[in-house]
């Protein structure tokens, strides 16, 4: 098994390769990158935001026609939501091992703090691993310092380690080494 990340044109060029080996470490599980050949719909105009939805709706179509059974996280920069919340930092459909992020309000610019490029891939990886997370199975975690505890603000984010806590690590799937 490998993961699939999908890195859409518009998210922050040169990352991918940092955010990929924090992410094969962190799950302890190959990765691969390869440009996003998922079509950008779901785009609503009026929050200007893309729907969450409509692109796990677009990787799963592109997973069933190219027969790919391995986890896909496609990650793109335009801000995400969740019909019924104002936004996500992030989205998986388990059943067909789905997931996006959005490096939208991942950057420190967001909050009027100062760009810094080691931040960035700290949290992309951090929330590309939440979301694979969930494809493997796993729920919330209430360990603030693990993985899968679900972060509101940028602070209970960054505040996360990149670990997999005991009680998290031990349900991944056995064929993860
Ligand atoms: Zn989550
Ligand atoms: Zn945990």
């Amino acid at each position: 098994m490998h993961i699939h990340i999908f890195w859409d044109s518009l998210s922050p060029a040169g990352l991918q390769i940092p955010v990929g080996r924090n992410i094969s470490s962190i799950i302890g599980v190959r990765a691969s990158i390869s440009d996003n050949p998922i079509r950008m719909m779901g785009y609503v105009e009026s929050r200007k935001q893309i729907n969450a939805q409509v692109l796990l709706d677009g990787i799963q179509v592109y997973k069933h026609h190219h027969d790919i059974h391995d986890p896909v996280l496609l990650v793109i920069s335009q801000d995400l939501f969740n019909p019924g919340h104002n936004f996500v930092f992030g989205l998986a459909r388990e059943p067909v091992g789905a997931a996006v992020i959005s490096s939208a309000r991942l950057g420190n610019e967001y909050y009027g703090r100062e760009t810094c490029d080691d931040d960035l891939i700290d949290r992309l990886s951090k929330e590309g691993a939440h979301e694979l997370g969930h494809l493997f199975g796993l729920d919330h975690c209430s360990n603030p310092e693990c993985i899968m505890f679900k972060p509101d603000t940028l602070d209970e984010l960054d505040r996360k380690k990149k670990i997999f806590c005991d009680s998290c690590r031990v349900k991944l799937p056995s064929q993860i080494e």
